[in-house]
């Protein structure tokens, strides 16, 4: 099943997912997660690139983290 953006006024196809840690103040911002969870929002990828946080918050793009970890084939 294919999901779209969570952005009003965007209907373009999800590419990314992400959810609020509000206890640590961070948002993680993950590859499109296979199933939809009810704390957590699908966005597309242009809206995922622009994506801001609260003052104060952080974000954790771990989608480029896992592909630049695919890279390095030493890796443990
Ligand atoms: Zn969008």
């Amino acid at each position: 099943m294919t999901r779209s953006c969570a952005r009003p006024g965007c209907g373009d196809p999800a590419s990314a997912t992400f959810g609020y840690d509000y206890a640590e103040r961070t948002v993680y911002l993950d590859p499109l997660s296979e199933e939809a969870h009810p704390a957590s929002y699908d966005v597309c990828r242009r809206h995922a690139d622009t994506l801001s946080v609260p003052k104060g918050w952080h974000l954790i793009d771990q989608r480029r983290a896992r592909t630049s970890v695919a890279g390095f084939l030493t890796a443990p």
